[in-house]
């Protein structure tokens, strides 16, 4: 086990315009305001998306795409750095129009109908992720 830890520096909030892609977005928010380490909390609405699951056996991402209106019921991550730039790791939970829901890893391509997002800024120096040998993922 590891551990980190940080005193919270800021706490912002923010809101993505129709159209964003939500990943590209919030990444954008976040180097935009210096945001190096830190939460990410958030919930809205797209127009199209999808989830990422990864199979830890063949190592390698699933897509699974949506073409329709979902809610993004929640969307939860963390801000660190990967090969020395901004990196979010966010997972998120889509709804469908009957409260069905499915989940994974934030993909890009989702585009946002609207998202409002709270990310607590920490502070102090990201932790690096690196390539992790028993999982194939790039870990703090
Ligand atoms: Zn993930």
């Amino acid at each position: 086990m590891k551990s980190f830890e940080f005193n919270v520096q800021r706490f912002l909030l923010g809101r993505l315009e129709r159209g964003d892609d939500v990943l590209d977005g919030l990444t954008d928010f976040c180097r935009c305001n210096g945001v190096d380490v830190g939460h990410i909390e958030g919930l809205g609405a797209i127009e199209r998306g999808g989830v990422g699951y990864y199979d830890h056996e063949g190592r390698v991402y699933h897509e699974i795409r949506f073409d329709e209106g979902m809610e993004i019921a929640s969307l939860v991550g963390n801000i660190s750095r990967k090969d020395g730039e901004i990196f979010l790791h966010c997972h998120v939970t889509l709804s469908d129009s009957e409260g069905r829901c499915f989940g994974g890893h934030l993909l890009d391509g989702n585009v946002a109908v609207a998202c409002e997002f709270t990310v607590a800024v920490l502070e102090g120096a990201a932790p690096e992720r690196t390539h992790d040998e028993d999982t194939g993922l790039a870990l703090w």
